[in-house]
């Protein structure tokens, strides 16, 4: 491509409304446009690196044996319904009605379409296992959409769907899958972990989250460095890190504490560390009270409490002023596991190994001290509720897990038979027997991955793709297009780029050095041949993106480097 024909256009300011470098970089170099808040079309060049990523992602599908075909975004509200998750979903759903008032969304995942197709057409164990797949925009009403193509309201994803007779085969698929995303985004350049993660509304049982890690990541996961183990912040299980108190239990004692609310208003008013301090958090879970008890200096796990409670997220609201009133008799800031009324206690673990606590007395402007598990309250249930912290101990080993930041952009589940018992997918075995068909989804954030690349794969100058996705892989940037010479070896050499299959730009616009290659630094090309002075005497420069360094080369030399270079990155 000519860039003189080129419909693009860079922007040297950085927008406003941009935070991360992702986004920003999208902005800056003309790959992504807004058109509304989280919905942006996709510029040449920018999906010229999205069809990259989608092709590495169906050569390793197709690798394993899926096979891609294109389903409707628009779905129909009755498989919804049929599997229980029209209301699951929420407000995150885009609905709509036709002229006739039938009710539809705009698909934000297809597990119920793929059900609904496989259900009709397969009979028997031998039309299975199989493994479908399709890269689609998907529409989810997010709450927050930010941070560039990261948090989208339409987005490009591959989903995959894979239908067995049993979980042995489930197994199977589920591990060829997590081996095929290994590859993909190794082949994307990403440094990634691969953590255990909650299944969210997805259903199922097991799931593994694929991390890009990147400091601006929405997401955290607790890992160990000493073993294999990992798992996002949502998941990780917390063994208690306190070891049995001793002490003797004290009597109970009321404290007057005036306006003292908060656990750390508390800490200093008492002069006590916030694990001697119990904190009773009060929401209402589709209208029935609950409430959370841990330690002071913990946070609350809130997908444990969701999981536990069997309620979707959007499900579960910090109770109201008049609620709280209702079940403790005292104004906000005061609760208390002792003498709640008409509510659903649930304890964190690590609750009844600490001794003498002090705890809201369900009374305003009071609190009681040297209250016990046991001997004073008891919950409905104990369980694991809090946020991991970096140094916990990690389940495998017992050595201290580390916490880091990163972008989900992949997951896998499996489903078991969540969809096929509530679609009535089944299949007839050899002994003539119905049985339901044994599910997997397996998702991929396409857009969202172009984004993670960026954030991995830049410097203060612009964007440095990786070869693998690079829109291109060759900037020719003549210096003086008004010299002819220049502008002869410059077409040549492109000429000869192309016939060659090497993705080449020829920067042929009527424009000073400096802003080419302030262009060609932005755009994140990674190979630059600069035709100057020197052309006359057969020489140009060569140049990597990701390094510093020039070097002159004669011309004959430039396209065999250049094909050195794409044959070790494995692209020719
Ligand atoms: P998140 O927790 O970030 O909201 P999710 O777990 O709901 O994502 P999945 O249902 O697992 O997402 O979707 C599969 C993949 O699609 C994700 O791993 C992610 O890469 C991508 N994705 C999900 N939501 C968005 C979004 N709003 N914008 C861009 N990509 C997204
Ligand atoms: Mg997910």
């Amino acid at each position: 491509m000519r860039l003189s024909k080129m419909y693009f256009r860079t922007l040297r300011e950085i927008p406003s409304d941009a935070e991360i470098p992702s986004h920003q970089l999208l902005l800056r170099a003309g790959l992504i446009r807004k058109l509304a808040s989280g919905i942006y079309g996709y510029m040449p060049m920018g999906y010229r690196v999205i069809r990259k990523i989608e092709q590495i992602i169906r050569e390793e599908m197709n690798e394993k044996g899926a096979q891609e075909l294109l389903m409707s975004a628009v779905q129909p509200a009755e498989l919804w319904i049929e599997s229980g998750r029209w209301s699951d979903f929420g407000p995150e759903m885009f609905r709509l009605k036709d002229r006739n008032e039938r009710e539809f969304c705009l698909g934000p995942t297809h597990e119920e379409i793929f059900t609904d197709i496989v259900r009709d057409e397969v009979k028997s164990y031998k039309d299975l296992p199989i493994n479908l797949y399709q890269i689609q925009t998907k529409y989810r009403d997010e709450k927050r959409p930010r941070f560039g193509l990261m948090r989208c309201r339409e987005f490009i994803m591959k989903d995959a769907y894979s239908f067995d007779r049993d979980w042995e085969g489930l197994n199977r698929v589920y591990e060829d899958m997590y081996d095929a995303y290994t590859q993909i985004f190794k082949r994307c350049g990403l440094d990634f972990r691969a953590v255990e993660a909650d299944t969210g509304a997805m259903g199922g049982s097991d799931s593994h989250e694929f991390t890009a890690m990147s400091e601006f990541g929405e997401g955290k996961i607790a890992y160990c460095e000493n073993c294999s183990y990992g798992a996002t912040v949502e998941k990780a299980t917390c063994d208690s890190a306190i070891p049995e108190q001793h002490e003797a239990s004290l009597e109970l004692r009321e404290i007057h504490t005036p306006n003292v609310k908060t656990i750390d208003e508390l800490t200093k008013f008492l002069e006590i560390p916030g694990k001697k301090l119990l904190k009773t958090l009060i929401f209402s879970a589709k209208n029935e009270l609950v409430a959370a008890v841990l330690l002071g200096h913990r946070e609350l796990n809130i997908v444990k409490l969701v999981n536990a409670l069997g309620v979707q997220e959007h499900e579960l609201e910090f109770a109201t002023e008049e609620d709280i009133l209702q079940c403790t008799g005292a104004a906000v800031g005061f609760a208390g596991p002792i003498g709640l009324k008409n509510i659903k206690m649930l304890v964190d673990r690590e609750v009844p190994l600490e001794k003498n606590t002090v705890i809201g007395a369900n009374k305003t402007d009071y609190h009681i001290a040297n209250v016990n598990y046991g001997r004073d309250f008891v919950g409905d249930h104990i369980l694991d509720l809090r946020m991991v912290e970096e140094g916990d101990s990690c389940p495998l080993c017992g050595s201290g897990v580390k916490l880091a930041r990163g972008i989900e952009v992949g997951q896998i589940f499996k489903l078991g038979t969540k969809y096929s018992e509530a679609m009535n997918g089944t299949y007839t075995d050899e002994g003539m027997k119905e049985k339901n068909i044994v599910m997997g989804c397996y998702g991929i954030g396409v857009s969202r991955t172009m984004a993670a690349i960026i954030e991995q794969h830049h410097d203060g100058d612009g964007i440095r793709w990786p070869l693998s996705v690079a829109p291109y892989h060759v900037m020719i940037a003549v210096v003086n297009v008004k010299d002819e010479l220049q502008m002869e070896m410059g077409e040549k050499l492109y000429r000869e780029l192309l016939s060659n299959q090497i993705e080449a730009l020829l920067d042929d616009r009527d424009e000073r050095a400096g802003v080419k290659f302030k262009d060609a630094d932005l755009l994140g090309i990674p190979i630059r041949i600069t035709i100057g002075k020197r052309a006359s005497e057969g020489i140009v420069e060569f140049k990597l993106r990701k390094e510093k360094d020039k070097e002159e080369l004669s011309y004959g030399h430039v396209i065999s480097r250049i094909t050195a270079i794409l044959k070790e990155a494995g692209i020719q």
